[in-house]
């Protein structure tokens, strides 16, 4: 276990490391040669990320951002075009991969306060079929987005939405078993209205690599051929499934856990004066001037803390932060600003 201890590490809950359970999981998985299909363990996450969300098939990937690209290319041909938050993760933070690599347009919408996307506003960029316009396939929604939950109300409007339009629906649920805690829903009241999701395992879940796609079996088996042609095809990668599955048994009701966290930080701080949004699960976003920003990073960092200082500070609460860190921080800002 190589981690600078000294160190409290808010930038992300993407700098989990597997604990020594996990590890014995990795260890002792039985693993095939996933491309034949024939990596047991790989098949019985997909298979159990399937039935969790109500979806017919998984698909395993590397990466969220593989796999939101062949959920893109599969719902997707070259002309046809995706409807997506200004914010959302797979047009803002994947480097344009539908347009790189698939033909695909974006057309992007301003994101609402909640997180959400105006169906008015959506309504208003789908373009006609008329071969002046590209295409307009699909809807992306992201769940959660940037530590907002979308509402059983809205997830709810998409479906009719969506079929008036003809559109598919696609979701990145990079953390989508934070938003089924905070709201205590299933996964499956969150995703039955989706023709594709994407979970990561490597994020709260705190698996070392992985992503899981589901959706109806023919989406998946499209997304699996593309997932073979950008090099996502892995051989005994049941190592790393088993450190899903691990997850998915140890740390998905933990998740609370993080989210009460954030809350202390979020009171902590506010009643250090500073201006932090309201916490919906483990992000806290602290809005400050981009010279106060810069200033109190360094000073926090002097004192063993590392955070995100993006547009905002962002502090994100995982499995390797307990009370006694959130003590620490507090305090590292007590003397900080
Ligand atoms: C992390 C993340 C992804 C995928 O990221 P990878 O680093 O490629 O695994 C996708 N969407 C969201 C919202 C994310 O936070």
């Amino acid at each position: 276990m190589t981690t600078a201890k000294a160190l409290i590490d808010l930038r992300s809950d993407t700098v989990t490391l597997p604990c020594e359970g996990m590890r014995n999981a990795m260890r002792q998985a039985i693993l095939g040669d996933d491309v034949y299909g024939e990596d047991p363990t790989v098949r019985e996450l997909e298979e159990t990320l399937a039935a969790m969300t109500g979806k017919e098939a998984g698909l395993f990937l590397p990466t969220g951002t593989q796999s939101n690209l062949c959920a893109l290319l599969a719902h997707c041909e070259r002309g046809d075009e995706y409807i997506a938050g200004q914010a959302a993760h797979l047009y803002r933070y994947e480097g344009g991969g539908a347009a790189v690599l698939g033909g695909i347009q974006p057309q992007p919408v301003e994101n609402s306060q909640d997180g959400s996307l105006d169906l008015n506003l959506v309504a208003s960029v789908v373009k006609p079929l008329d071969f002046h316009f590209a295409r307009t396939k699909l809807l992306c929604l992201e769940n959660t987005m940037q530590g907002r939950v979308l509402s059983l109300s809205y997830l709810q409007s998409l479906k009719p939405f969506a079929q008036s339009h003809g559109l598919q629906l696609h979701l990145d649920g990079a953390r989508l078993f934070n938003a089924a805690i905070a709201c205590g829903a299933s996964l499956a009241e969150l995703t039955h209205m989706f023709d594709s999701v994407s979970i990561c395992l490597s994020k709260g879940l705190g698996a070392p690599a992985g992503s899981v796609l589901v959706g109806h079996s023919s989406v998946i088996a499209t997304a699996r051929r593309w997932r073979k042609v950008l090099g996502g095809g892995m051989r005994q990668s049941g190592v790393l499934a088993a450190a899903g599955l691990y997850a998915l048994r140890h740390n998905v009701d933990r998740l609370a856990e993080d989210h009460a966290r954030a809350r202390t930080l979020a009171d902590g701080l506010r009643a250090l004066g500073l201006a932090v949004e309201p916490v919906q699960t483990n992000m806290v976003h602290v809005n400050c001037s981009a010279f106060d920003l810069s200033r109190l990073s360094g000073r926090l960092l002097e004192r063993g803390v590392m955070m995100n200082p993006a547009s905002r500070l962002r502090l994100v609460t995982h499995l390797g932060i307990d009370d006694e860190a959130v003590e620490k921080v507090l305090l590292a800002f007590q003397s900080s600003i």
